[in-house]
């Protein structure tokens, strides 16, 4: 509820012209969840790059106006942005476009390089001047430095891979192809799917393959770089020697859209599951099940079905407000979760609530929506959270902040139930993730700090051999 998701990324491929602009327009409407702080498109037509990309949302950014700048061209790609490196200026707004000796390319990003502040000081000592504070350009750089040696940009992106450590979903568009490229732990999601009249569509999440009439093919796999080409979808392995999959645990939990399947789970199924474990690890003697929307609702369903306690509308969302909002002046009297959520009195008026949320961060949007329910009437509050504790930072694309930040960090889960107010409050045990993704590995470093890769900052270092003694 009070977290905010990396971004999404768009790409479409078809053997002859067409509206490819209006195309990822429609994918990127459907990754809107994933950042809302910028968007853009890039289309390639008869080797001319032209792009449109600014600070907003995409209905206010790719307006009318601005979509009749793109011409039709077989190749596309576009970028949502919520920025969790750099600031949220248009300069940092994706695609990136890069001219160079050989050529131009347009890359769109999805995750955070663990590594990007030692990548970025090698860079400009040795001459690279940035023109925006995102990690993706240093992407961009290393990735035009191995192009000018001349090599294949298939070879050159397997040989940015070595360098490149943390999270990178990444879509790249060259004059005459599109490149899915998933980093080797595949902590964000990235899949393709196909048209009726023979093109290709790359997304983030499934959803957007769905929302373009695309059929899904497939997830790109965690180190694979995908290339479309005249012929078709063709598979490179990095050979990077990394692969080992990490998907973030918390895409299930709460980035995701409800109805986007990654790597062969449906979200939507597992925010259930984590409903039922909840009310098996963590019963309560409850009139009614109320979600928080929109992540909550799915596992507050999953807990109605387990306990036999009926699931109740009991919050609506203002459903014209995106994550994002922000109240316009200082005003502090004015609670901006009350402008988010509504209570329905009818449902929750003297009634036991179970209140199921998807994460606690900071504790003040739990304690103004527990305060929210108690104002309707609520007799007892009974707080369910879809996830366990965040204790760690993230490092791979998402804004889970420094540790004295999370208040389960500093607080235990009695300490932190008094201070949201509730009568009660359960987290989803750590132990029981796993039976959200079924066999697929997860990275799940927020909660219990064992990080896949190095992470920045002595201390990261420290947590980074430790847990290497640890598994040993
Ligand atoms: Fe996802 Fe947490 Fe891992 Fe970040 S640290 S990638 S939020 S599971």
């Amino acid at each position: 509820m009070e977290l905010r998701e990396e971004c999404g990324v768009f790409g479409v491929t078809f053997p002859e012209k067409t509206n490819v602009a209006g195309m990822v327009y429609y994918g990127l409407y459907a990754l809107q969840h994933r950042g809302q702080e910028g968007c853009g498109i890039s289309v390639c037509s008869d080797g001319v790059f032209t792009s449109v990309k600014d600070v907003g949302l995409v209905s206010e950014v790719l307006t009318n106006d601005t979509m009749k700048k793109f011409s039709p061209g077989k190749t596309a790609v576009g970028h949502v942005r919520y920025g969790t490196t750099g600031g949220s200026t248009r300069m940092n707004c994706q695609p990136i476009e890069v001219n160079h000796r050989l050529g131009r390319m347009a890359i769109a990003h999805n995750g955070n390089l663990s590594n990007a502040e030692q990548l970025r000081k090698e860079l400009e000592l040795s001459g690279a001047i940035f023109h925006t504070t995102s990690d993706t350009e240093i992407i961009a750089y290393i990735l035009t430095k191995e192009m000018l040696r001349g090599v294949s940009t298939e070879q050159a992106i397997t040989e940015s891979m070595n360098k490149l450590e943390g999270a990178y979903s990444l879509i790249i568009m060259t004059s005459d192809k599109l490149y899915a490229v998933r980093d080797p732990h595949g902590f964000r999601p990235l899949c393709f799917g196909k048209t009726a009249d023979g093109g290709y569509a790359v997304a983030s999440e499934s959803c957007a393959i769905s929302a373009v009439n695309a059929e899904f093919v497939r997830d790109v796999q965690p180190g694979e770089i995908v290339v479309f080409g005249s012929d078709g979808p063709r598979s490179v392995t990095s050979g990077c020697g990394k692969c080992l999959k990490k998907t973030c645990i918390f895409e299930y939990i709460y980035f995701a859209r409800q109805d986007s399947v990654i790597d062969g789970i449906p979200v939507h199924e597992s925010r259930k599951q984590a409903g039922r474990i909840l009310a098996k690890e963590f019963p309560a003697d409850a009139d009614i099940v109320v979600g928080v929307p929109d992540s909550g609702i799915d596992a507050a369903l999953g807990f109605a079905e387990e306990s036999g306690i009926p699931y109740g509308l009991g919050l609506i969302k203002n459903k014209y407000i995106g994550r994002t909002f922000i109240s316009p002046g200082q005003d502090n009297r004015l609670d901006r979760v009350k402008i988010k959520l509504s209570p329905v009195r009818s449902v929750i008026s003297g009634k036991r609530v179970v209140l199921i949320d998807d994460s606690i961060v900071r504790g003040t949007t739990s304690r103004r929506i527990v305060r929210l329910l108690r104002e309707a009437g609520a007799a007892e509050i009974h707080v369910r959270i879809s996830s366990p504790r965040f204790l760690h930072p993230c490092y791979y694309g998402t804004d889970i902040d420094s540790e004295e930040h999370l208040i389960a960090s500093n607080h235990s889960v009695s300490e932190i139930c008094a201070m949201i107010c509730a009568d009660s409050l359960g987290f989803l045990p750590l132990e029981t993730l796993r039976e959200l993704t079924g066999n697929n590995e997860y990275c799940a470093a927020c909660f219990d700090g064992k990080y896949p890769t190095p992470v920045p900052g002595d201390s990261g270092k420290d947590r980074f051999e430790q847990k290497i003694i640890t598994n040993d």
